[in-house]
């Protein structure tokens, strides 16, 4: 990290900053210009208040020169990340295709689905229990009765179960469970994200509606930090002014993600378009610009679907897109 100081910073003023700085554990740089002072900060900068920094009155401008998350980073972990599940790989070469209803809505259903999405290729289940619906009046989820279903339909497919955790205290509930889906909407529950950093379950941490990339990577830390490394990156599309499609999909996060972080990347193409007949080029694009793997919606009805119908694809639809990303990957390489 950088500090300039302002043209006509005493030396008194200067040195008083710069002891102030040490007792951060910083060592501190100076370099007397004839016109500024730049002070440059040597040490862990990731605990240093910029904001506060640049208010002071003797500070022009502060820049960092390192990002602000370690444990993410990849200049750390030169090595792409593998994450295991349930005998499932996502990562540093193993694609994850995630593929389900957004809800669970009853046995037939999710095994039916979880049936056709394995046959298809997939390798992770997903299935909503606890549902984080913009109306309180909308379909909630079957809660802890929907986990138990997703737990039948792995049992009969095999397939490791993704589903999302809203609340810390159903965490009882998720023993079973593959992989917590963390939700676009608590991408920035930081109390959430340290308990579930205290646990040793795999993460798929959705990118908020209006993150950032380096907020939805401090949010991976806030989880690393507490000891799970275990962490997946999702990008489902974030809000724009643009309205045609439900989201708009930010497909660079891709490549940027890869660059900053060694942890894999999913694109999510459902939430991120909510039409399904976008859905497949969607899903293309991601492979074709090196995701390492997809959620998509898939329902055995989704004219009845009780959530996401509009962005859900039959199980034959999923089944063309899983044979033309895998014929997309075979040509990546
Ligand atoms: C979901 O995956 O079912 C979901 C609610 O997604 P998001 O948090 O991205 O809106
Ligand atoms: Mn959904």
């Amino acid at each position: 990290m950088i500090a300039i100081l302002k043209h006509g910073t005493t030396p008194d003023q200067t040195s008083h900053l710069v002891e102030w700085l040490k007792t951060m554990n910083l060592d501190v740089h100076i370099s007397q210009g004839q016109e500024v002072t730049i002070l440059g900060l040597i040490g862990d900068t990731s605990r240093v208040d910029m904001e506060l920094l640049n208010s002071l009155e003797i500070v022009e401008t502060v820049k960092r020169v390192s990002e602000p998350f370690k444990q993410a980073n990849r200049k750390f972990h030169p090595k792409d990340s593998v994450i295991e599940a349930g005998g499932s790989k996502i990562g540093g070469g193993y694609f994850g295709l995630i593929a389900g209803p957004c809800s669970v809505e009853s046995e037939e259903q999710i095994i039916q689905v979880a049936q056709a999405v394995k046959e298809a290729g997939a390798n992770f289940l997903r299935g909503g229990a606890f549902k984080p619906r913009t109306s309180p009046y909308a379909f909630q989820g079957m809660g802890g009765e929907g986990i138990k279903l997703l737990l039948k339909a792995k049992e009969a497919t095999g397939l490791p179960i993704v589903t999302e955790l809203m609340n810390i205290n159903t965490l009882d509930l998720f023993n079973d469970v593959d992989v917590i889906q963390v939700g676009a909407r608590n991408m920035q529950n930081f109390d959430l994200l340290k308990e579930l950093g205290k646990t040793k379950k795999p993460i798929l941490l959705k990118r908020g509606l209006a993150n950032t990339l380096q907020e939805l990577l401090m949010s991976a830390e806030y989880i690393m930090s507490e000891g799970n490394e275990n962490v997946i990156l999702c990008e489902r599309g974030i809000r724009t002014f643009e309205t045609y499609t439900r989201n708009t999909l930010d497909l660079s996060a891709v490549p940027v993600l890869h660059e900053l972080s060694h942890l894999p990347v999913v694109i999510d193409p459902s939430h991120a378009t909510g039409k399904s007949r976008l859905v497949a080029s969607m899903a293309y694009a991601s492979a074709a610009c090196g995701a390492d793997g997809l959620m998509i919606e898939v329902h055995n009805d989704p004219e009845h679907a009780l959530c996401d119908g509009a962005q859900s694809l039959t199980p034959s639809q999923f089944a063309e897109v899983s044979r033309k990303v895998q014929q997309l990957r075979e040509v990546m390489v």
